[in-house]
């Protein structure tokens, strides 16, 4: 076993309209791990990754992020990866690149994110904690509930903070949700890349522990049709700018070009999300845009915090549980920071989940 490290390269792979994480291990020779520069590049077959065809499968795989891999111990790392072609440019699935470039245009601005990833734990194709044949009881007592008759799946909840805090993730804090079986945790606040790494991370983590309990957690914006609420990513951003004195108009001037370009945002704020923002179960529509001070119904909210202060961030409440963060980050710096923000120009409409206009209504 001396210097022998077990690093666990991670990546998007090609599945549409939702990437899932893919994962293998790679054992290096090496004492430690310093920086991503001592993780060697590594390939995989994308033709079984919708990456690719089977005559020309080979995809590269480039290690961008890692962080000590809190299941297996250190000196062992879990490695985020950007997928490249052969020829070393980045792959029509590699949405990271994207953020990159716009994280560099826009670093004078010093921006931060944090999200909350929203999320329902199921067992054999149910909610977990729900009876086998019937619903619960109706939502009200489960949000930040304790209790075996409130939540479910604690231990998992409790396994996965523990070691996303042991791994040195951001986590800002954990809670159980409205809908029965389904949880939260926040990510952040943190700069751009880091933030999008550290979610991905954070689920893979989740995904793990659940094999271990026989437990799976959906990201599905809608899990349960119905009196039930949806699951979103709700995408808490600032500048600089923001954060300093007089920010709050700084924030209200980025909320009115942020409902400019509400639905080139929306192709890219994840798959089904129209089922999920439909203006009850605190959301508001998908075809409209609004912003307030404290709404939990609009499509962004200035916290309470931030119109006290005069300064802060705001929420962005409209990614659905499923978003791409890097593709999310993208769009809200380009519309806060650029010119706004057009999928297009990213090769991203061939992701547009849904067109936000609403059903002509005919007499
Ligand atoms: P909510 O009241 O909407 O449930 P949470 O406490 O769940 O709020 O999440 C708040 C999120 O805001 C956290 O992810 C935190 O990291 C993030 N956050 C806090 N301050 C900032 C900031 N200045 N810029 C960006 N994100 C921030
Ligand atoms: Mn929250
Ligand atoms: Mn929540
Ligand atoms: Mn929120």
């Amino acid at each position: 076993m001396a210097n022998k490290i077990m690093a666990e390269y991670i990546w998007m792979d090609g599945k549409k309209p939702t990437a899932k994480l893919r994962s293998k291990t790679k054992i290096i020779n090496a004492a430690a791990i310093r920086s991503a520069d001592d993780l060697p590049m590594w390939g995989f077959d994308g033709s079984s990754t919708e990456q690719a065809e089977g005559h020309f499968s080979d995809c590269q795989l480039k290690p961008v992020y890692y962080i000590p891999d809190p299941i297996r111990g250190e000196p062992n790392v879990l490695v985020m990866c950007e997928v490249l072609n052969a020829d070393g440019s980045p792959h029509s699935t590699n949405t990271r690149a994207a953020l990159r470039q716009a994280a560099e245009k826009y670093a004078k601005h010093e921006p931060w994110f944090g999200i909350e990833q929203e999320y329902t734990l199921y067992r054999k194709d149910w909610p977990l904690g729900w009876p086998q044949h019937g619903f619960p009881h109706p939502q009200g007592r489960y949000y930040c509930g304790v209790g075996c008759d409130e939540v479910y799946g604690r231990k998992l909840v409790e396994a996965h903070l523990r070691d996303c805090l042991k791994a040195g993730l951001m986590i800002s804090g954990i809670n159980a949700e409205v809908m029965p079986g389904q949880w939260e945790f926040q990510v952040g606040p943190l700069p751009p890349l880091e933030a999008a790494d550290q979610l991905w991370l954070a689920r893979w983590i989740l995904y793990r522990h659940g094999e271990d309990f026989e437990v799976y957690a959906k990201l599905d914006p809608k899990p349960m049709a119905g009196d039930w609420n949806g699951a979103g990513g709700h995408t808490n951003f600032s500048t600089k700018e923001m954060r300093q004195e007089g920010g709050l108009e700084i924030v209200k001037q980025t909320c009115e070009k942020l409902g400019k370009f509400h639905m080139q945002h929306m192709q890219v704020y994840g798959a089904d999300n129209d089922k999920r923002l439909t203006g009850k179960h605190e959301t508001s529509t998908i075809y409209d845009f609004r912003y307030g001070v404290s709404d939990r119904g609009a499509s962004v909210r200035i916290p309470m915090a931030t119109s006290l202060a005069g300064k802060g961030y705001l929420e962005d409440r409209r990614p659905a549980a499923n978003l791409d963060p890097y593709q999310v980050f993208t769009a809200l710096l380009e519309t806060s920071c650029g010119q706004g923000f057009n999928p297009i120009d990213y090769g991203w409409q061939a992701d547009m989940y849904v067109t936000p206009v609403r059903e002509k209504v005919t007499a």
